[in-house]
């Protein structure tokens, strides 16, 4: 049988190992740390749980085993990551970050960078091991984060610079970064590593001019200030990172002159993640409101289950959330199948499960009615952690429709190959969609 959404028994452990986490070490500590107007103090809430959770395997499962990591696939990520969510998806956003920044090396540094690099990641005694994925840029900074791939110099494009100095054998960064997650580790003096996408060259655009450095903890040079303050997704952490005259070793450079795929494939392995990370917030939503909907009678005679309107507005998302869950897993098994090169589904699925869980949790709400705004229930806070989904992980407007845009532009695109799972080729050619260089030009490539 080779399509069946039944979970084998090692799914279904895994299942009840990351349910039983979740509800019983992570589920404790949310509402406290959510509603804690320090960003920083609510990210070192979680310290304990995330010690648990690496433990459990669930901050390096991911990760390659032959150096150290889990190996679980992506459709098992997909369990896993559900059930966090579902009870808080900034923790899982925590998690899934370290493989935003460790699978890069995994896929394009070099063998001693995997050895070392992910070997660390994996072996940590005390459990506390964390992995910055640094790319996003500040408004204005010059740079930017959408057009990592604008084929024009700087200011277009990513502006951290990272100029070689082959004298000394090293590089040296200077710019601000705004956004990584992680980056500033539990006391803002950096996470473990930080896997930083730079310029190396300026005169470049980025496809030819990005490449990506590992910044491990306690480098010179590189400082953070006081995280971002977010709307939803309180429980990471989101940091304004500076580098002056950062100096890294040439030996901690890789993807020289391909930085975009780097950034294109990170945010495809992770687009999955965030689809499934969707589905745990808008079920726990669901659950919670259908719930009230059996028992509350709006002072009428019967539980509102039994108006029409509100029987068709929570069957409305239930569909919504099953829907979005087989995509999740249609593109998690899709990159299992092509070694994450799955550019157009993984971020076909992104979009599409944020964008329609977002509305699925507004239309659970509106079936709650006005109680749904009263801050002594939850559901409040799952609309707030719904409106992350479509803006964050590669923005949906500005960096993941504009990728299932690139793939399916070019010449040779196959539109049933998604259907029949088979591969579909990335390459630069598909960035820069809607960018100055026409996707025809034949120097874009
Ligand atoms: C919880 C959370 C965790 C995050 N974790 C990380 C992390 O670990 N590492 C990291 O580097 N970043 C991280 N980010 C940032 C995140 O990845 C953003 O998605 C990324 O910064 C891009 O945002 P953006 O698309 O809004 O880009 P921006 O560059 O800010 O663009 C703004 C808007 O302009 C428009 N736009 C810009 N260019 C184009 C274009 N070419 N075509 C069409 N529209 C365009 C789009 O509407 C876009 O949404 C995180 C953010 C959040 C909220």
């Amino acid at each position: 049988m080779s399509i069946d959404f039944t979970l084998n028994s090692y799914q279904k452990r895994l299942q009840r190992i990351a349910r039983d986490f979740a509800t019983e070490i992570l589920a404790p500590l949310v509402a406290e740390a959510d509603a804690d107007p320090d960003p920083q103090r609510a990210f070192l809430a979680m310290k304990g749980a995330y010690v648990e959770a690496y433990k459990l395997g669930f901050a390096t499962g991911f990760l390659p085993r032959q150096y150290g990591g889990g190996g679980i696939s992506n459709v098992d990520l997909q369990i896993v990551a559900e059930e966090i969510a579902a009870v808080d998806p900034g923790f899982a956003t925590v998690l899934l970050v370290n493989g935003l920044a460790l699978m890069p090396i995994a896929w394009f540094g070099t063998e001693e960078q995997r050895i070392k690099w992910i070997g660390e990641a994996t072996s940590d005694p005390r459990g506390e091991y964390l992995a910055g994925w640094t790319v996003s840029e500040a408004p204005g900074s010059p740079g930017g984060t959408a057009n990592f791939d604008h084929p024009g110099p700087m200011p277009a494009g990513i502006s951290v610079v990272a100029r070689r100095d082959p004298g000394r054998g090293e590089y040296v960064l200077d710019g601000m970064k705004y956004w990584p997650c992680n980056a500033g580790g539990w006391d803002l003096k950096g996470a473990n590593v930080n896997v930083c996408v730079v310029r190396i060259d300026p005169t470049k655009g980025g496809k030819e001019g990005l490449a990506a450095v590992i910044v491990p903890r306690g480098a010179a040079g590189m400082n953070f200030k006081t995280p971002i303050s977010k709307i939803g997704h309180r429980l990471c952490q989101n940091n304004v990172v500076t580098f002056h005259n950062c100096r890294i070793p040439e030996e901690n450079v890789f993807a020289v002159g391909n930085g975009d795929l780097v950034i294109s494939k990170a945010f495809t392995w992770s687009g999955p993640v965030a689809a499934i990370a969707a589905v745990g917030v808008a079920r726990s939503a669901y659950e919670y409101i259908l719930d009230w909907s059996k028992t509350y009678t709006g002072g009428g005679t019967r539980p509102i289950i039994h108006h029409q309107a509100v029987g068709y507005l929570l069957a409305e998302v239930a569909m919504k959330i099953e829907a979005c869950r087989a995509m999740a897993w249609k593109a998690a098994h899709y990159l299992d199948l092509h070694d994450s090169e799955g550019h157009a589904v993984a971020a076909m699925a992104k979009v599409f499960c944020g964008e329609t869980l977002f509305g699925a949790v507004f239309k659970a709400m509106q079936a709650m009615g006005v109680n749904a705004l009263d801050r002594s229930h939850p559901v409040e806070r799952f609309l707030r952690e719904a409106l992350v989904f479509p803006l964050y992980d590669a923005g949906n407007i500005g960096m993941q429709m504009r990728k299932i845009w690139g793939v399916m532009s070019a010449p040779g695109f196959d539109p049933r190959a998604i259907a029949d799972s088979r591969p579909i080729r990335f390459d630069k050619s598909m960035e820069g969609a809607g960018l100055e260089a026409p996707l025809s030009d034949p120097q874009a490539g």
